[in-house]
C-alpha cells in the first residue's frame, strides 16, 4: 500500500490502475470511481476497521475498461510490475509506464476510426491575441494558429477537442479560459504550469522534438502565441507518453483568413458534422456526403468540411481532381473497391512510432502495402492522372520494399499479443526456427516416450503430463505402483496416484520449456528490430497515408456526384450566387424524387432575399440548403444542383431559431440578439448570411421593428448576401425602398378547404401564414381550430388598426419610416411636389399613386 500511495501522490488527477498479478487494482476513492464508472463490484482489502475499498479488472480485458474510463472523461495512470513476481525478492518493482488521457490516445480500441481525437492547448497573451494549437497523437498531425479570442473559439467549437490544456496563473489558479472550455462541453481540461507556455520553453521543446534551432522554419515567429501553445502540447505529450514520438510532424500553420470562417452557432445550427438533436452524424451534412472507404479518408473529409477554402485556385484544384475521376466512372468503383481493404496506415504508423503497435498492426500494414502498388498502377493509368494524386504514383517502390520486409518478418495472421509468441514468420530467423522445431517436436517426443515407457514397465495406463509447478512427470495409478522401476524418482503423491520423474524426462524438460521461453523472448527481440527498422520510413508512410486519404475523399466526392447528380459549380471571386435547381443535400436523400428543387439568384447588386410564407412551407430548408451548397462548393466538392455559380464567401453566418433550447441560462431572445449582433458587426459584403425568423422571442411589434431595422442595415450598410426567412409580411415593403432587396415566397395551392404546400420558391411577397392549417395537420382538435379561425377574423381587423397607429421612426429624418400614418405621408408627398412645374397629368398621376399606395 505504501508503494501504491507513492505512485498515487506522484500522479495527482489520475486514476491509478495498479497491476497485481493478473489484475489491475484500484483503491479508496479511485475504487469507488471505477466501480461507479465501470459497473464493478466494490470489494475490500483487509477486514473490519482497516478495510480498504478496492475494485479490480482482469489484465487481459483492460482495454474495454480503459475505454469506458476515458470516455467518461477520466485520466488513467497504468502502473505495471517491472519484474517477474516469481523471481522478485521482497516487494515487486513497479512503475507507471503510461498515462492515458482523453486527448492522447493511440490505441485502436479506444478511438473512433472515422473521427480525429484532438488534444488542444489555448493560451492568451497580453493584448488579446490567443494562440491555439491542436494535435492528433495517433496520426502525428499538429496545427497551430494565432488570432483573436473569437477566432480561436470558433476553431475550438469546430474541433471539439477531447482534451484541452490551459495555463496555470501565477497565483496557482487556472486560466479563466479553462472554465470557458468546460462551458463549451470539453470534458477534460488540464491546467499546466505557466512556464510551459513561454518562448524559452518553446525553443527547447522544438529543438528536442524536431531538432530545429528556431521555429522560424515552420513559419512562426519566436513569440507567436501559436508556438507557445505548441510548446505546452509537446511537454504534455512527453510527460504522458514516456516514449519517443518520431511520428509527430512539425506544426502546420492554420491561417484564419485562408478559410471560410464559420462561427460556433452557425456550425452547430447548420448541422455540418452532427445534428443538434441527437449529436450523431446521421442526418448531418457529413453523413449525407461521406462516401469514403477508409478511416483516414473519413477523417480528412471532416477536416475539409471544418475548413472550407477561400482561395479559388485551391478549390478548382480539388474540383479538377473530381472531374478527372468522373471521366472514368468505372475507375471510381475500382479504386473504391481497393480502398475498402486498406488499413489505417496513419494510425498504425503512429502506434509503431510510440511503441504501441501490436503484431496485428504490422501484419495489416504489410498486407496493405503489398496491395498498394495495385492501387498506384490504376492511378498511373488514369487519363488525367496528374490532376488526381500525382505524388502517390511515385511511391510504388517504397511500398513494395516495405511490404516485402514486413511480410517476410511477420506472420500473415499473428497472435494478437507478443507475449503469446507466434508472431514472427517462419524462415525469418534461423535460431527462432530451431527453437520452434524443438518446441513442436517435443509433443511428438513425449508421445513416443510415453509409449516406450508403457511398454518397458508393462503399465499401459501410465501418462506423461505437465503442470506448471512440478514440470513434466509420469503418473501411475496406485494399482500399478508395484510395477514402477527402481530408477524412477518419486515427485509427488496425489489421490489414487503417484507421480515420477526420470533423468531422461528431466533433460527433456530443461530443453523443451527452455525452448519455448527462449523462442518467445527471441520473437520479442525480433519484433522490436522490425519496429526499429520501420522508424526511418515513418515520414514516407505518412505521406502515403495522406495521399491515400486524399484520394479516398476525392473518390468519395466523385461517387457522390455521380450517384446524386451533383454538378460542378463555377467558383469565382465575384459577389454572385446563382443556383439553378438547388437541392438540400440531406433532405433530398430522405425524400427522393419528392424533393422540390429551387433556384437562388443573387446578382452583383443584390443583398437581401426576403422569403415569406407559411410555416412548414420549406423556408428553412431553402436557406439552409443554400448555405450548405456554398460550403460544399468551397471544399472543392460538386454540389446538389443543376448548375451553380458561386462567388466565394469569406464568412458564413446563420441565425436559426434554436427556440426551445436552453442556452446556459440566457434567454432565447438574448441568444438570438447576441448572434445577430455578431453578424451585423462582423459580416462583410463577401459574407453569406442566413437568417431564420429574427425577433420571434419578443413581442410582435418589438420583433417586427428589430427585424425591419436589421434588414435595412444589411441592405444599406453591410450588403452581405443574406437570405432571410420570416413570417413578418410587413417586411416585404422593404423591396420597394431598397435596391438589392427582393421578395420571394413559397408557393401554396388552396383547393376547396385544403392548403397544399408546393415547396416551390417563387418571386414576390405573401401575406398569409396558414398557421391554422398547420395546426390542423398537427392534429389540433376541430373545435379549437374553429375558435381560432373566428378569433383570427376579429383580431386581423384590430391588429391592422393597431399597427397603423404605431409609429416607428429613426432619428435620421431621411430614413424611410415604417407603419407611417398615411395622412402624414400624403401631406408630405404633396408638400414635396413641385406643383408649379407640374402638368395636370402629372398631378393626376401623383394622386393616383398615393391612392394606390395608401388606400
Ligand atoms: P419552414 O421553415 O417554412 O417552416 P421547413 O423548411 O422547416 O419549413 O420545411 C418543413 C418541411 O417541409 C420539411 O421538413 C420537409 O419535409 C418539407 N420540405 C421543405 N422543403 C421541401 C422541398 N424543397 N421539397 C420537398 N419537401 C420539402
Amino acid at each position: 500500500m505504501r508503494q501504491y500511495q507513492q505512485f498515487k501522490a506522484q500522479y495527482p488527477g489520475y486514476i491509478l490502475f495498479f497491476r497485481m498479478g493478473d489484475f489491475y487494482e484500484m483503491f479508496w476513492e479511485d475504487a469507488r470511481t471505477a466501480a461507479r464508472t465501470l459497473g464493478l463490484a466494490l470489494t475490500a482489502r483487509s477486514k473490519g476497521a482497516d478495510a480498504i475499498p478496492m475494485a479490480g479488472v482482469p489484465f487481459h480485458a483492460v482495454d474495454g475498461y480503459l475505454r469506458k474510463m476515458i470516455a467518461a472523461g477520466h485520466k488513467v495512470a497504468i502502473c505495471e510490475q517491472m519484474e517477474d513476481a516469481a523471481l522478485a525478492r521482497g516487494l515487486v518493482k513497479r512503475d507507471v509506464v503510461r498515462l492515458m488521457t482523453p486527448g492522447t490516445l493511440t490505441d485502436d480500441p479506444l478511438l473512433d476510426g472515422r473521427t480525429d481525437n484532438y488534444l488542444a492547448a489555448v493560451y492568451a497573451i497580453k493584448g488579446g491575441q490567443v494562440g491555439l494549437a491542436w494535435a492528433e497523437l495517433s496520426t502525428g498531425n499538429c496545427w497551430a494558429m494565432s488570432g483573436t479570442e473569437k477566432q480561436a473559439w470558433e476553431e475550438i467549437a469546430r474541433l471539439r477537442p477531447a482534451e484541452a490544456l490551459v495555463a496555470e496563473l501565477p497565483n496557482g489558479s487556472e486560466d479563466p479560459l479553462g472554465a470557458k472550455l468546460r462551458a463549451l462541453g470539453i470534458g477534460a481540461v488540464t491546467a499546466r504550469p505557466g512556464w510551459h507556455f513561454t518562448a524559452h520553453h518553446a525553443r527547447e521543446q522544438v529543438r528536442k522534438q524536431w531538432q530545429a534551432a528556431t521555429v522560424g522554419g515552420f513559419g512562426f515567429s519566436d513569440d507567436d502565441p501559436a508556438i507557445l501553445a505548441i510548446a505546452a502540447i509537446l511537454s504534455y505529450l512527453q510527460e504522458t507518453q514516456k516514449t519517443e514520438m518520431n511520428h509527430l510532424r512539425p506544426p502546420r500553420r492554420h491561417l484564419v483568413e485562408e478559410h471560410l470562417s464559420i462561427d460556433a452557432a452557425t456550425w452547430r445550427s447548420l448541422e455540418i458534422d452532427r445534428t443538434v438533436r441527437s449529436g450523431g452524424v446521421e442526418g448531418a451534412l457529413l453523413g449525407a456526403v461521406d462516401r469514403t472507404r477508409t478511416g483516414m479518408g473519413a477523417r480528412m473529409l471532416r477536416q475539409w468540411l471544418r475548413s472550407p477554402r477561400r482561395d479559388v485556385a485551391q478549390i478548382l484544384h480539388r474540383q479538377g481532381a473530381i472531374a478527372a475521376l468522373l471521366e472514368v466512372p468505372a475507375e471510381i468503383a475500382a479504386i473504391a473497391g481497393l480502398l475498402d481493404d486498406f488499413c489505417d496506415i496513419d494510425r498504425i504508423v503512429g502506434r509503431v512510432a510510440v511503441n504501441r503497435g501490436g503484431p496485428r498492426d504490422l501484419a495489416a500494414l504489410g498486407r496493405c502495402l503489398a496491395m498498394a502498388p495495385q492501387l498506384l498502377d490504376r492511378l498511373a493509368k488514369l487519363p488525367r492522372k496528374e490532376e488526381v494524386e500525382p505524388e502517390l504514383v511515385g511511391m510504388r517502390s517504397i511500398c513494395e520494399e516495405r511490404a516485402a520486409h514486413l511480410n517476410a518478418a511477420i506472420k500473415a495472421t499473428p497472435a494478437p499479443h507478443l507475449r503469446e509468441g507466434d508472431v514472427i514468420a517462419d524462415g525469418y530467423d534461423a535460431e527462432l526456427d530451431r527453437l520452434r522445431q524443438l518446441a513442436t517436436h517435443s509433443q511428438q517426443w513425449l508421445a513416443n516416450y510415453q509409449a516406450s515407457l508403457a511398454k518397458e514397465s508393462g503399465i499401459a495406463s501410465l501418462k506423461v503430463s505437465y503442470n506448471k509447478v512440478f514440470g513434466y512427470y509420469i503418473e501411475v495409478t496406485d494399482s500399478h505402483r508395484d510395477k514402477v522401476p527402481m530408477q524412477w524418482t518419486r515427485r509427488q503423491t496425489v489421490r489414487n496416484a503417484e507421480r515420477y520423474i526420470t533423468a531422461e524426462l528431466k533433460q527433456f524438460e530443461d530443453e523443451a520449456t527452455g525452448a519455448r521461453a527462449k523462442s518467445i523472448a527471441l520473437e520479442q527481440q525480433l519484433f522490436e528490430k522490425v519496429r526499429q527498422e520501420m522508424l526511418p520510413h515513418i515520414a514516407p508512410m505518412q505521406e502515403l497515408a495522406f495521399g491515400v486519404a486524399r484520394l479516398d475523399v476525392l473518390c468519395g466526392l466523385a461517387s457522390l456526384a455521380q450517384e446524386r447528380r451533383y454538378c460542378r459549380p463555377t467558383v469565382t471571386n465575384d459577389r454572385i450566387l446563382e443556383i439553378v435547381d438547388g437541392r438540400h443535400p440531406v433532405l433530398e436523400q430522405q425524400l427522393g424524387s419528392q424533393f422540390v428543387a429551387n433556384d437562388v439568384h443573387f446578382g452583383a447588386e443584390d443583398s437581401l432575399l426576403l422569403i415569406t410564407g407559411p410555416n412548414m412551407a420549406g423556408k428553412s430548408t431553402y436557406i439552409r440548403q443554400t448555405a450548405q451548397i456554398v460550403l460544399l462548393a468551397q471544399i472543392g466538392s460538386y454540389v446538389p444542383a443543376k448548375s451553380a455559380t458561386i462567388g466565394v464567401a469569406d464568412r458564413l453566418f446563420s441565425r436559426i431559431g434554436a427556440s426551445d433550447e436552453i442556452h446556459g441560462g440566457q434567454s432565447t431572445f438574448m441568444v438570438e440578439m447576441t448572434e445577430t449582433a455578431n453578424i451585423l458587426n462582423n459580416a462583410t459584403d463577401r459574407s453569406l448570411v442566413i437568417l431564420d425568423e429574427i425577433g420571434r422571442g419578443t413581442s410582435t411589434l418589438d420583433g417586427l421593428s428589430l427585424a425591419w431595422a436589421i434588414s435595412e442595415h444589411i441592405a444599406s450598410e453591410v450588403r452581405c448576401r443574406t437570405l432571410f426567412a420570416t413570417h413578418y409580411h410587413e417586411l416585404t415593403d422593404l423591396a420597394q425602398r431598397f435596391v438589392g432587396v427582393k421578395n420571394l415566397n413559397v408557393a401554396v395551392r388552396e383547393w376547396e378547404d385544403q392548403v397544399i404546400f408546393l415547396h416551390r420558391i417563387v418571386d414576390g411577397g405573401t401575406d398569409r401564414s396558414y398557421g391554422i392549417h398547420v395546426a390542423r395537420l398537427a392534429g389540433v382538435p376541430p373545435q379549437v381550430l374553429k375558435r381560432a379561425r373566428q378569433l383570427l377574423g376579429e383580431l386581423s381587423v384590430q391588429q391592422v388598426g393597431q399597427v397603423k397607429a404605431a409609429r416607428y421612426r429613426r432619428n435620421d429624418d431621411r430614413q424611410p419610416t415604417l407603419f407611417a400614418d398615411p395622412k402624414e405621408e400624403i401631406s408630405r408627398a404633396v408638400l414635396r411636389a413641385n406643383v408649379e412645374e407640374m402638368t395636370a397629368e402629372q398631378a393626376m398621376e401623383l394622386i393616383k399613386e398615393l391612392k394606390k399606395k395608401y388606400s
